[in-house]
């Protein structure tokens, strides 16, 4: 098969990671998650107290981040000035940060050509919000794939439920509603379906009935 991009998009919680995971598995590709990078980046500004709306602030911050990326076992590690953040990167603070700092143009381009670095170096599946409109505008293989913000919310339930901790459905339907409407109306690189992408609902999809659908789209189109 031919080297390839395949780049994966699609709202928080349509299960891009899990599904991309699988996919770059069966491919034998390496799975980029950018959302992790973002978060990186979202954790520093929380540590350092960064005043996210002060521009000169924001830009002196990011000019000295440095993200990398690691696998480890397979594994995605995100490194931030050195240090391997993983481990505190899927917190509440994290996440509510990066969603709003993803919208700021230093963020974005602090991360922008190490993403597309990545893809030139290896065969990718990269999950994110605006990888096949800008990060990799030529990637062979574009998928969006999304799922009610109903279906989001359970299954975030579902998910915190299962680890022991206590949720609330009401406000993860209303979180995950703010964040798209944040992802999906910022002024630089928005989440949008790109017009060459294959639309996936999955709110009535099992996990490997998503994968099964992505893998028949790759195969049909690297041929
Ligand atoms: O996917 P995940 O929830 O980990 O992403 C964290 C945040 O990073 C999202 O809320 C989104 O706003 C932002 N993001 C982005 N562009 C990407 C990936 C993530 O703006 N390519």
């Amino acid at each position: 098969m031919k080297r390839a991009g395949i780049a994966i998009d699609g709202p928080a919680g349509a299960g891009k990671s899990t599904i991309a995971k699988k996919v770059a598995k069966k491919l034998n590709y390496i799975y980029v998650d950018t959302g992790a990078m973002y978060r990186a980046i979202a954790y520093y500004l929380v540590t350092n107290q960064i005043d996210i709306e002060k521009e000169t602030e924001l830009e002196k911050a990011c000019s000295s981040i440095f993200v990398e990326i690691k696998y480890e076992n397979d594994l995605q590690q995100v490194y931030l000035n050195g240090e391997n953040v993983t481990p505190y990167l899927r917190t509440e603070a994290t996440g509510n940060m990066a969603s709003k700092s993803s919208a700021k143009a230093p963020v974005r381009a602090a991360l922008l050509d190490l993403q597309r670095d990545m893809a030139k170096e290896f065969n990718v599946v990269m999950d994110g919000r605006d990888i096949g409109t800008n990060v990799l505008p030529d990637a062979e293989v574009k998928i969006y794939l999304t799922a009610s913000s109903k279906e989001r919310a359970n299954r975030r339930y579902r998910e915190l439920l299962e680890k022991g901790e206590t949720a609330d459905l009401h406000r993860i339907e209303a979180d995950i509603m703010e964040r798209d409407e944040r992802d999906m109306n910022r002024a630089i690189a928005p989440l949008k379906q790109a017009g060459d992408a294959v639309f996936i609902d999955s709110s009535d999809m099992g996990i490997d009935e998503v994968v099964d659908k992505i893998l028949s789209v790759v195969y049909e189109k690297l041929q």
